[in-house]
């Protein structure tokens, strides 16, 4: 199939994408990577009027770290995610996840800003935004605003930008000292998006957690920072604390089934997680010696 027709204007400036978006609100879509907007062209999932392709803005590309945060351009490439440094230094769970999004042509293509401005529940980087305590940057002709990634993810492909909004930037804390991360997805093949995944940032000190997010994607319709996390945090973690967090993960899930997964196949692997990231963070195997609790 192919998309209905629609009008096409390449930004010239920032401030002229935002005159375009004031002017045409929810008939309008902004382009950057194409590698979900396309295809959703593509099948009329959706239909807009014109597109703003805010491709050549190169202001909203690339990465930079100020004192104690580390910022990171909307249009900024996966690719170049995957190849920054300074990600690596700073927020190397986004490393180890931008590998699992997607395959290569789609990462030389698609941007941070469109991954986490198309908000699909299954997807690898807004839950990464969720455990690395993410504050979107948003800018409409009014001026910017600042979104905590807790408010940012409203539901399946909803998020909250208006129509008239250009997501622009993303600042992250840089990792604290003694931190650590955890990422694992269960997905039928590498590259697809996941069945059930987790994203968690923690703060270990000595043998004990001091600080530790937990974040599920593709077990409902938004990432999820688990409560459980909170069981876990300054206690000595043994079998049966451990199996108290998995009781508290498995009341807060709600996993909707689909032709990938059941809802029990998704509560079932949210735990094998669980059980998998707090061996892995506080190098206990112990802790996983069964691979599930
Ligand atoms: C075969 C295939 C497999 C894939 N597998 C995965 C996967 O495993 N995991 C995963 O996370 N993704 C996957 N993707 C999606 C891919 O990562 C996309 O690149 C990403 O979701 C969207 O980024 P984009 O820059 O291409 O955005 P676009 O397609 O250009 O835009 C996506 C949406 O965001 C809006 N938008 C874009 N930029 C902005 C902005 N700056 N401000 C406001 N709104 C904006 C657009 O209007 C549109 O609604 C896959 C895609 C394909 C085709």
């Amino acid at each position: 199939m192919k998309a209905s027709a629609f009008a096409y204007t390449r930004a010239t400036s920032v401030a002229n994408a935002l005159e375009l978006l004031a002017a045409h609100g929810d008939r309008a879509k902004v382009l950057s990577g194409g590698q979900s907007l396309i295809p959703a062209m593509n099948l009329r999932l959706i239909c807009p009027e014109l597109i703003v392709d805010i491709g050549d803005l190169v202001d909203l590309r690339g990465v930079g770290v100020k004192g104690d945060i580390l910022s990171i351009g909307a249009l900024t490439r996966h690719v170049d995610l995957e190849r920054s440094p300074e990600i690596a230094a700073h927020a190397p769970l986004l490393t180890e996840a931008i590998a699992h999004v997607a395959h290569p042509a789609i990462r030389n293509r698609g941007t941070l800003g469109g991954s986490l401005a198309q908000a699909d529940p299954a997807s690898e980087l807004p839950a990464c935004m969720l455990a690395l305590n993410a504050t979107m940057i948003a800018r409409d002709q009014a001026g910017e605003r600042r979104i905590a990634a807790a408010d940012f993810f409203k539901g399946i492909y909803e998020t909250a930008l208006s129509a008239q909004e250009l997501l622009v930037a993303v600042e992250l804390p840089v990792a604290r000292k003694n931190s650590g991360h955890f990422f694992h997805e269960f997905a039928r093949r590498h590259g697809d998006y996941a069945i059930a995944g987790l994203a968690a940032q923690a703060v270990v000190e000595g043998d004990v957690f001091a600080d530790l997010r937990l974040v599920y994607f593709a077990v409902g319709d938004r990432p999820m920072l688990a409560k459980a996390a909170n069981t876990l945090v300054n206690v000595a973690v043994t079998p049966a604390v451990l199996s108290e967090a998995s009781a508290v993960l498995s009341e807060e899930l709600d996993p909707q089934a689909d032709q990938e997964a059941s809802a029990g196949m998704r509560r079932h692997l949210a735990k094998v997680l669980l059980a998998r990231c707090a061996s892995a963070l506080l190098g206990r195997p112990d802790l996983n010696a069964g691979g599930t609790v």
